[in-house]
């Protein structure tokens, strides 16, 4: 699999940091993990193949997760690169989906449901087990965040993924990422974090140390995250892990565990 992130940060407007939005290349297809206003954009600056996207996973009903999918079914439904499409785009989520993206389409009478192509809208209950793509086995995961907040654990031959999306703390998290290939986690906060439904960095490191992943990239940065030295912060908790700050615009190859032993 390899990762592009679109937008590391938060709902708040940042110069380099967009809010959240993950491109997922696997052996089936490709996956974009939450859909903010500004990852539909994101999407086009990277050169993403944005048109022929297959799936796009919803973590919760938070603006900066999903407030781009209504506009970027507008742009797939009337845009000319999306009019010879025939296969189908995957959308899954929570209960309460398909609402959300109703409601948005009956504001103007956008019928965003109705596309040149078929689209799908799965919605999921935690722990049920389900193909994301034909192959790509998904598992999504309640999370302290929102009643309907999920983390997802990813496998798609050998390798592993979990994007926690956001989360308080929990350490029923860390065995859902136990040993993945990568653990793709929020760390919203330094320290002192103002409300208890996201992670500071101690909280991420404690939950790193018990998954043991075999890397770790931090995201979700509130912009207090400008003011510290990330490196020095994270040294400084001592991990057992490769921990990587997260930043819009960053290429991961997430490794085969079979090669890397090689
Ligand atoms: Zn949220
Ligand atoms: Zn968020």
């Amino acid at each position: 699999m390899e990762l592009t992130v679109l937008g590391s940060g938060t709902s708040v407007p940042h110069p380099e940091r967009s809010s959240s939005g993950y491109w997922l290349d696997t052996s089936a297809g490709t996956i974009l993990l939450d859909c903010s206003a500004s990852s539909i954009h994101r999407m086009a600056q990277e050169r993403l193949d944005w048109p022929n996207l297959d799936a796009i996973w919803i973590s919760h009903f938070h603006l900066d997760h999903v407030g781009g999918l209504p506009p970027f079914l507008f742009g797939t439904k009337h845009a000319p690169v999306t009019q010879s499409r025939t296969k189908a785009l995957r959308i899954f989520g929570a209960a309460g989906l398909r609402k959300l993206i109703e409601t948005f389409s009956d504001a103007n009478n956008y019928e965003l449901l109705e596309q040149p192509f078929p689209v799908e809208v799965v919605e999921i209950e935690a722990l049920e087990k389900f193909e994301i793509l034909p192959g790509v086995e998904a598992v999504a995961f309640s999370t302290p965040h929102t009643d309907d907040s999920h983390a997802i654990h990813l496998r798609d031959n050998e390798t592993t993924l979990v994007y926690t999306a956001d989360t308080g703390p929990t350490d029923a998290l860390a065995a859902l990422a136990r040993h993945v290939d990568l653990l793709l986690m929020e760390c919203s906060f330094v320290r002192n974090k103002p409300v208890a439904k996201h992670l500071e960095l101690v909280e991420a490191i404690h939950l790193i140390r018990k998954a043991e992943p075999r890397r770790a990239v931090l995201t979700h940065l509130y912009p207090e995250w400008d003011e510290v030295d990330f490196d020095e912060e994270v040294r400084n908790l001592r991990p057992r892990t490769e921990i990587i700050k997260a930043f819009d615009g960053q290429r991961i190859t997430i490794p085969n565990k079979l090669k890397t032993e090689n």
